[in-house]
């Protein structure tokens, strides 16, 4: 080896100048600056021609300006939703505490997988599972859980562990010819069936519950589907209990849904399914939960405090789930990836165990403080510890509260604005969250008296096809006209999660996300509505 070169190019990479790095990281902070100042979008066309055809290497070791360069054109094009416009959906800007304990645990770089390959990091995440399972569980006795990938992961974890519940030994013989099933909402995340999948239960054992308009799972029908299940002898293994949709920020009844569950299982003599909240959006209604809204110490508008406090009555649920979905890069508005996935008493875990005979590398493996013992993951990243403490002891739970206060605040206002609009019906006025859902249908049109048609099932199907097609045409047509400068980016969605008689109902859809949207864009907004219509 030629140890003059290869000393020169190990040092530039691996004993990196503090100044050359903190001068990169100066510049990528300076054009992000740089980028607010433009409307939001696409920076910079994409070029997929040519990445697949040109994925050239380097030849000669260069310098970390040369990782910048790599890097920078794709930096430079892609938006870091800055923009108090962007109303699409559960996405904004990750906040600033999250940067700093996230810059914290790239230097480090700990993986998760076991004590000894991350010490403190592995009690950080201790110490933020618990800070979450208190928000969300109160006294608790004995909560445990893990940092995942995203909700998605978590969900799987959850749904997991009922698998196991059910057909016990399933980890190690499979599910042997039985046939198990897992239930969730009409109004459920789309990853419910990924998950049926990948566990091997098929897709088709997923079962959905219509929800009532309040995008909720019914109970009855609940009641009767687990009935219908037992019945043929299916086992059921978890019903997901969806805290926050996605869209429509609908809330299960989670301890109604306790109750059904565990009747349905000692009816038929059954083990009662997993109850897995996936609170992946809604779970931040809890910085709420002490809120004292006859006090109001934070002035949030007289219309919201309604709303809080029908969601401090929808948390309590939550207490009694047996594990929980933490999406902290949604609501927490941290850093990718961050999903926390929750149990309320740590002995479920047993269920996922392997034991260390079948993890020769991590022969020394003690369950207390190794989760590489039981997660699905083996390296896993500290991304998820280091940026929710941040955050959380950063921003306070005052500052919390404020955070989402404010956001409830100005769902209420556009809800309140479009309901004295009688070509627009809102969709989702009573859920308690930060997301709006509406129609607007061509002036002249009442909304109201065509959805309650539709709703009372008086409306043949051609009429529905017409005015969901309006809906449509109306969005495109904004979309098409909008000024980037000042209109507000709102998304569509083509399934509310509520469908009288079984129809599909599209939304035009807006949610408050980003902490500088105000009142002005959602005038704006209105404004821009009554124009063109
Ligand atoms: C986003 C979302 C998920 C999926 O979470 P990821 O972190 O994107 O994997 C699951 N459930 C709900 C309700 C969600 O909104």
């Amino acid at each position: 080896m030629d140890r003059a070169r290869y000393d020169q190019f190990v040092a530039t990479f691996f004993d990196a100048d503090p100044k050359a790095v903190t001068g990169i990281f100066q510049e990528f902070l300076d054009s992000m600056k740089a980028q607010q100042a433009l409307p939001p979008g696409h920076y910079l066309s994409q070029n997929y021609e040519t990445a697949q055809a040109n994925p050239e290497i380097h030849l000669l070791p260069g310098n970390l300006k040369d990782a910048r360069d790599a890097v920078f054109p794709y930096f430079w094009g892609t938006d870091g939703w800055t923009s108090p416009l962007h109303l699409e959906n559960v996405r904004g800007p990750a906040n600033a505490a999250s940067l700093i304990g996230a810059i914290a645990c790239l230097l480090k770089n700990p993986n998760l997988c076991t004590d000894t390959y991350s010490q403190r990091s592995n009690e950080l995440e201790v110490k933020a599972v618990t800070a979450l399972a208190n928000l969300i569980f109160y006294h608790t006795i004995d909560p445990w859980g893990v940092f995942t990938i995203g909700g998605t992961i978590s969900n799987l974890y959850g749904a997991r562990i009922g698998v196991e519940k059910v057909v016990p030994g399933a980890m190690r013989n499979g599910l042997g010819g039985v046939r198990v099933a897992g239930v969730c909402s009409d109004a459920a995340h789309y990853c419910a069936a990924t998950v049926a999948g990948w566990l091997g239960l098929g897709t088709d054992n997923l079962h959905h519950i219509p929800t009532d308009r309040n995008m909720a799972m019914r109970l009855d029908a609940l009641a009767d589907k687990l009935d219908e299940l037992y019945r043929r002898g299916d086992k059921v293994a978890f019903v997901i209990a969806t805290f926050g949709s996605t869209d429509a920020f609908g809330v299960d009844d989670v301890a109604g849904i306790r109750t059904v569950i565990d009747e349905a299982a000692k009816r038929h003599g059954q083990p009662p399914p997993q109850l897995h909240a996936d609170a992946a959006v809604g779970w931040a209604l809890c910085f709420l939960n002490e809120y004292d809204t006859a006090a109001n110490p934070f002035k949030i508008a007289a219309d919201t405090l309604p709303v809080i406090d029908r969601a401090k009555h929808l948390a309590k649920g939550l207490r009694v789930a047996d594990s929980v979905t933490i999406d902290f890069h949604k609501t927490g508005r941290g850093h990718y990836p961050s999903s926390a996935f929750i149990v309320n008493r740590r002995d479920d875990l047993r269920h996922l165990a392997r034991t260390t005979t079948s993890m020769p590398y991590f022969c020394d493996a003690i369950d207390r403080r190794d989760p590489a013992l039981f997660t699905l993951e083996t390296s896993r990243p500290g991304i998820g510890p280091y940026t929710v403490m941040a955050s959380l002891n950063g921003i306070g739970l005052h500052g919390w509260q404020m955070l989402i206060g404010r956001a409830l605040e100005l769902a209420q206002y556009l809800k309140a604005k479009l309901a004295k609009l009688d070509y627009c019906r809102v969709l989702n006025a009573d859920t308690p969250g930060m997301s709006v859902l509406w129609w607007v249908l061509p002036k002249g049109r009442n909304a109201k008296d065509i959805f309650a048609k539709l709703e009372a099932g008086e409306l043949p199907p051609e009429d529905i096809q017409r005015y969901t097609a309006e809906v449509r045409r109306l969005f495109n047509k904004r979309e098409y006209s909008l000024d980037p400068a000042v209109d507000a980016r709102l998304s569509y969605t083509t399934d509310i999660g509520y469908r009288p008689h079984g129809h599909l109902i599209p939304g035009w859809k807006a949610v408050f996300f980003h902490p500088m949207t105000d009142e002005a864009v959602i005038d704006r907004l209105v404004w821009g509505i009554e124009e063109m219509i």
